[in-house]
């Protein structure tokens, strides 16, 4: 299943890490959450393929560890979300969708 895009609205913001707003529910290490805003990554559905963070042309994305979650190990953490240039290269080469960029969400204040 791809990332909610309606996540702002189904979700509540119940934390933040790397500067970036956490999405609940959260209940490590089995559940993270929705990581971001404008650049959001669906941390329960990204299994670390790495792609975006290779592709991104700003460097938005970072790797953080995330043991014992049963998709991956680690995950992608959009904490330069504020740099997007809204490209979409990142949404559209994740294998599993777990990313949504949406121009119209602020991110970080
Ligand atoms: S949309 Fe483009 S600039 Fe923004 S995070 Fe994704 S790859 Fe990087």
């Amino acid at each position: 299943m791809p990332i909610d895009s309606n996540f702002e609205k189904s979700r509540e913001a119940v934390d933040e890490e790397d500067g970036v707003t956490v999405w609940g529910p959260v209940d490590p290490p089995e559940k993270l959450g929705i990581h971001g805003t404008h650049v959001a990554v669906d941390f329960d559905i990204c299994i670390a393929d790495g792609a975006c963070l290779e592709d991104c042309p700003v460097d938005v994305f970072s790797w953080v560890d995330t043991p014992d979650h049963p998709e991956s190990e680690k995950k992608v953490q959009p904490a330069r979300e504020d740099q997007c240039i809204d490209c979409m290269l990142c949404v559209d080469v994740c294998p599993v969708d777990a990313i949504d960029v949406d121009p119209g969400r602020a991110g970080r204040v």
